[in-house]
């Protein structure tokens, strides 16, 4: 190699220098590479000007601030509770560019300051608080900015599975975006005593599909899974949670709880399962009940046509839905009001297939009994699965 090659190595320091030819002489550390580099230069006569760290031009005495770095994360990450960790460094883009011109010109046979940087970073972390890199799925992502010496976490959601059941007729699922109006939801029910065991900073429901707001859910219980944010617990006691959820007065219960992962939060809204229902039917004139039940058959077992009720219309779109209902019975019969028992296949609006709405269902139990229906209470009394 001749001096002319040998030009893009001034104003390097000895560890940048070692980072060119990370690939080869394993067991040595940067520096000692460096070393060993520039000292068979000299044996042939090449001179080259290292510089301090401090005055490098690619790292410019970053490593130098690693204790400080990993000092202040590990303080950072005492108030966690978590099984390992991760790294990420981000450097200017100057900087990486720089190093990967000056690579390239030596065969790109080198390491990036970023992963040099994260190694050292770690080792120190992993000494100050006894836990491991954890490449996987770490419970904290270390984000490290060297251009603003910012640090930031990012954890990983805690998520907990069970089954709820409801007992109110005026809550809804999950928060209205569109109402300012600070009221219970089941998210919020069990998101905020959660995050009162797990000290995390928001919460939200996934749900295996959802009733309506005046619906109650009752019998085995919907599954849900409740995703705690930023939390600071990660081992708490699940049936605690339930017990205070359960005895918290708030009309709804949880039960079957236990930890689970987020890519079972798409599996979860994806199950698609039959439910039986109790509908409250309201006529607006006496039912006969032999008539009714005739009118029953019409749409026992019977495929039924569906388009996107007009009460979500605007929030879904506009198509027709080909379902089924397994079944229909009557359970009780009262002048104009009859109560049925309803087992219907995933994605059946019930209401609109008792009141019709406006021919959009079909058939319908208004038109097959010749009288306006309505439903004044839904409860779901079972989810098949
Ligand atoms: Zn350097």
């Amino acid at each position: 190699m001749d001096s002319k090659e040998a030009m893009p190595l001034d104003g390097l320091c000895t560890r940048c220098i070692g980072r060119i030819f990370a690939s080869e002489g394993h067991g040595l550390t940067n520096h000692q590479r460096g070393e060993s580099f520039i000292e068979s230069q000299s044996q042939n006569g090449i001179e080259i000007s290292v510089v301090k760290e401090t005055e490098c031009r690619i790292c410019q005495g970053i490593f130098q601030s690693a204790e400080t770095y990993s000092t202040e994360i590990s303080r950072r990450l005492s108030s966690y509770e978590y099984a390992g960790f991760t790294i990420g460094c981000t450097f200017s883009e100057e900087t990486i560019e720089m190093e990967s011109s000056i690579q390239a010109s030596f065969g790109s046979k080198g390491e990036s300051i970023k992963k040099e940087f994260n190694r050292e970073i770690g080792k120190l972390i992993e000494q100050h608080t006894g836990k491991s890199f954890q490449k996987d799925d770490p419970d904290i992502m270390i984000k490290v900015d060297t251009r603003y010496m910012s640090m930031d976490f990012q954890v990983k959601s805690l998520f907990v599975y069970g089954t709820y059941r409801k007992y109110s007729r005026d809550m809804p699922q999950t928060r209205w975006i569109k109402y300012t109006e600070k009221k219970d939801t089941i998210e919020s029910i069990i998101g905020e005593i959660l995050n009162s065991l797990t000290g995390g900073d928001a919460y939200f429901l996934h749900g295996a599909g959802r009733e309506d707001v005046d619906v109650r859910m009752l019998g085995n219980g919907r599954e849900f899974i409740i995703e705690s944010c930023n939390p600071k617990q990660r081992s708490i006691d699940l049936d605690k949670l339930g017990k205070m959820v359960n005895s918290s007065g708030k009309n709804v219960e949880i039960q079957d709880l236990s930890f689970t992962t987020r890519d079972k939060v798409r599996i979860l809204k994806e199950e698609k399962h039959s439910k039986i229902y109790l509908a409250t039917v309201v006529a607006d004139k006496d039912i006969d009940k032999e008539a009714f039940l005739k009118s029953l058959e019409a749409i026992n077992g019977k495929v039924i046509y569906q388009r996107t009720p007009l009460r979500v219309s605007t929030s879904r779109s506009d198509l027709v839905r080909e379902r089924m209902v397994f079944g229909i019975t009557m359970e009780n019969l009262q002048g104009n009001t009859a109560t049925l028992r309803i087992e219907a296949e995933a994605g059946v609006y019930i209401k609109e297939l008792v009141s019709g709405d406006r021919g959009r269902t079909n058939p319908n139990l208004s038109d097959v009994s010749g009288m306006d229906l309505t439903i004044s209470e839904l409860d779901v009394i079972e989810i098949k699965r």
